[in-house]
């Protein structure tokens, strides 16, 4: 397929697809999904080997936010019967981070539900990074505070944080459907701001919100212009309770058709499988590690994920192996200071039909369940 082999080699030489070879990946056929994951595959193993990075997340804080995100359970006037709670203790923090760890993630990643940190917030914030840096040696940390005000990224970023997540979600175009308390330029800019501060940047996206693939496509641009080093793709969970519960709009198909245009897209940056992967890829889940290098381990914010051995099981029997703490994630031109990607030169490559009919998918709301052991209950985590 001219398509796939264009793909292959840009994805080798680091040059970014144009949108019309991006969509067509999204347009491609059932028939065709394994030469597409073949092809994706490629891409990964030549930046990243046959490595998974394990990343664990430590909700901080859960529930009440203020912000209105409609694919979100802790957004303002949620109904889904989510854990509620107000800030952990940094022991707590640390104590939930350090079963991750154990559990073989290398980064542990510390969300607060809200609009953003206050600066007292940001006090509590770096105590607990000093603690799980103290007791565990080399582990990565990752912040996850929302939007930034002036002078708070420094501060994280003295205090020992590695990297900021904040997520564009979605594209800019259809921002204001999925959230009206804040827009996009703000998500934009408090990922450069992490930049700017010297932290790593992680950004990623949301699918299965009711977007089109030129949606899709057009925040893979917009997230590999901002040039992350890590980018997350959620599929949406649709809790009950949020007004995208009825959103089942995902096939594995789709899911994996998904993660090889962003791999694509961004051939050398961490790509994460996050968020919904039990719930849409299902038992394709080892397939999705031929496109990504990352994962989450574990449990999600709100929602249970797949048992912590199950997901080591996964990426053995599969093949792949657990990134150790010693490997440096990124391949060697993407490290600190190192070389921009190169803008891609234009190519004669046929440009694809960008429409497909809309996927469908059964409401599979038996895979969906809410968190209700680690941080901020007495049960232990899952890791
Ligand atoms: S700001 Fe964060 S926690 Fe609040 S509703 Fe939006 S995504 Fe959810």
């Amino acid at each position: 397929m001219d398509l796939l082999n264009t793909l292959v080699d840009k994805g080798l030489r680091r040059e970014l697809p144009t949108r019309e070879e991006a969509l067509a990946v999204l347009a491609t056929s059932d028939d065709e999904l394994l030469d597409v994951v073949a092809a994706a595959g490629k891409v990964r193993r030549q930046w990243f080997g046959r490595r998974v990075k394990l990343n664990y997340l430590v909700n901080l804080k859960s529930g009440l936010c203020p912000e209105d995100c409609s694919y979100c359970s802790q957004r303002l006037g949620s109904k889904a019967e989510i854990l509620k709670y107000t800030w952990l203790k940094p022991d707590d923090a640390s104590k939930a981070a350090a079963a991750g760890v154990a559990g073989g993630a290398k980064r542990v990643c510390l969300v607060a539900s809200g609009r953003g940190p206050t600066d007292k917030d940001v006090d509590r914030v770096s105590e607990t990074i000093s603690a799980i840096k103290e007791q565990n040696e080399g582990v990565e940390v990752c912040a996850c505070l929302g939007l930034l005000s002036d002078g708070q990224a420094e501060r994280l970023r003295a205090a020992g944080a590695d990297a900021y997540n904040h997520n564009l979600n979605t594209s800019e175009a259809t921002y204001g459907d999925i959230c009206t308390t804040h827009d996009f330029s703000d998500r934009v800019s408090t990922v450069q701001q992490a930049q700017a501060a010297g932290m790593s940047a992680c950004s990623g996206l949301i699918a299965g919100m009711g977007e089109s693939d030129a949606d899709l496509v057009d925040v893979v641009f917009a997230l590999r212009e901002l040039d992350p080093d890590s980018v997350p793709v959620n599929f949406l969970i649709p809790f009950e309770g949020t007004p995208l519960a009825k959103e089942w709009n995902l096939t594995p198909q789709r899911a994996l058709r998904i993660l090889a245009m962003v791999r694509f897209v961004c051939p050398d940056i961490e790509v994460r499988l996050a968020g919904g992967r039990e719930v849409h890829l299902r038992s394709l889940q080892p397939l999705a590690l031929h496109l990504v290098n990352s994962i989450f381990l574990g449990d999600y914010l709100t929602s249970e994920g797949q048992a912590g051995k199950d997901d080591l099981a996964m990426i053995e029997d599969a093949g792949f192996e657990v990134e150790g703490t010693d490997t440096t994630t990124l391949p060697e031109h993407r490290r600190p200071c190192g070389e921009q990607v190169a803008a891609a030169p234009e190519t004669d490559a046929e440009a694809p039909a960008a429409t497909v009919p809309a996927p469908s998918d059964e409401a599979r709301r038996d895979l969906v369940s809410v968190r209700r052991r680690g941080a901020g209950t007495d049960l232990p985590p899952n890791a």
